[in-house]
């Protein structure tokens, strides 16, 4: 590979990394100026390499690349353009750039694919705004069943709200894949994991993606005078809160590979000198096996209940999304494999604790991913890092593998 293609990802990854909402720190979340500015950037990208180039309302972008077979069905690439808060330049802009850069790569070895390429990037997998994960994927698809998401974003307002005032309406078309739409999802996103970097593998490819609930909890007592009212009369939730985050962590700890984190509380009406009447968290579980999901939901809902009435609190118990495990498919995936052990040797295969856009795609084509090494492990943090010898691996084993790609 030209060095200069390298060259020109890291120069993208540092590019895309200095748009954010927030002064300081990398922040883009669901249609945000910032989202949108990178939104254009990648556009640009895209075109320059000869692609056509589309959006959605909602703030996902694509490119196409056609093929010399107009009859052979495409395959889609892609990542997410959003962030965690404070978050790490890589987490989904790498399989974005990754894929650019192996498709400059072909370019410059005059190599042509037989079959289109669409490559897209996705406004919302991190669900920061609503809470609520994949909807830039889960808008790419036809037949999108997933549950109406009733929440509202900071300032109160719902997604239909949300995506009429700020949506990208200007010349958006609708993107809408079918079972019968592609030939397959292919993505390259950094591990977030610990694994390789153990391992000592620059990369490998996704087996598995865990299942995953996400929930919103509401804890409501009652307010009242922090200095008058005696402790056995209170009805605190955030103390009730705060049991039940512990018993997040219990009940996951006695039972791994499960996972369950509380990352937000919101308490109202959030004075010093006010005991707390309303207390609402957000739960993330997941874990390999769907019944053992199941069964820890169960056990975390019996657990909440019981603290919630031994402290006399309302206890609101509200499921926001939840995908099932899902498994990479094993023709598409043994291609992506395939090209990984022409270009490292290795073979290795792991499964994904992180959800990805794959989770949605699936339901309409075949998925594979190729995991990239990340230092320490560490995402969905500024220090985040992968190394730019891992990161050409990445993108030769996608060009390999989008070069001898072959249809099922
Ligand atoms: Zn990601």
């Amino acid at each position: 590979m030209n060095p200069a293609i390298l060259q020109q990802a890291l120069a993208r990854i540092e590019t895309l990394g200095a748009i954010s909402d927030t002064p300081g720190a990398l922040t883009r979340t669901f249609l945000s100026p910032a989202s949108r500015k990178a939104a254009e950037v990648v556009m640009n990208w895209m075109e320059e390499l000869g692609m056509t180039t589309a959006h959605d309302a909602g703030g996902t972008v694509r490119g196409i690349l056609p093929g010399t077979d107009p009859t052979r069905q495409p395959m889609l690439l892609g990542s997410h353009l959003d962030t965690v808060i404070d978050a790490g330049k890589y987490d989904g802009a790498l399989g974005i750039i990754a894929a650019l850069s192996a498709l400059e790569h072909l370019r410059e070895d005059g190599v042509q694919l037989a079959y289109p390429v669409h490559l897209f990037g996705f406004s919302d997998e991190e669900g920061v705004r609503f809470q609520s994960t994949y909807l830039g994927s889960r808008g790419i698809l036809a037949d999108d069943a997933g549950e109406t998401i009733i929440h509202r974003d900071a300032e109160g307002r719902t997604l239909d709200e949300v995506l009429s005032t700020e949506g990208w309406h200007e010349d958006a078309i609708e993107f809408s894949y079918d079972a019968s739409s592609s030939s397959g999802y292919v993505e390259l996103h950094i591990e977030q994991g610990r694994v390789l970097e153990e391992a000592g593998e620059p990369a490998c490819v996704v087996s598995a993606i865990c299942a995953q609930a996400r929930l919103r909890i509401t804890l409501v007592g009652m307010a009242d005078h922090a200095g008058t009212t005696p402790m056995d009369l209170r009805r605190d939730a955030l103390t009730g809160a705060a049991e039940c985050i512990l018993a997040v962590e219990k009940i996951a700890r006695k039972s791994p590979p499960l996972v369950g984190t509380v990352g937000m509380i919101r308490v109202s009406p959030g004075a010093s000198n006010a005991i707390p009447q309303i207390a609402e968290l957000t739960l993330d579980v997941r874990h390999p096996d769907d019944s053992a999901l199941g069964n820890a939901l169960l056990e975390l809902h019996r657990e909440f209940l019981e603290i919630a009435s031994r402290r006399q609190l309302d206890l609101q118990w509200l499921e926001v999304q939840k995908n099932g495990a899902i498994t990479c498919d094993p023709d598409l995936t043994g291609q992506l494999a395939a090209s990984l052990t022409r270009i490292t040797g290795s073979k290795l295969s792991l499964p994904s604790g992180a959800g990805h856009d794959g989770v949605v795609l699936s339901k309409a084509m075949p998925i594979a991913m190729l995991f990239i090494r990340c230092r320490a492990g560490l995402s969905h943090h500024p220090d985040e890092y992968a190394e730019p010898g891992d990161i050409a691996i990445g993108i030769n084993v996608l060009a390999d593998f989008l070069k001898h790609r072959t249809l099922p």
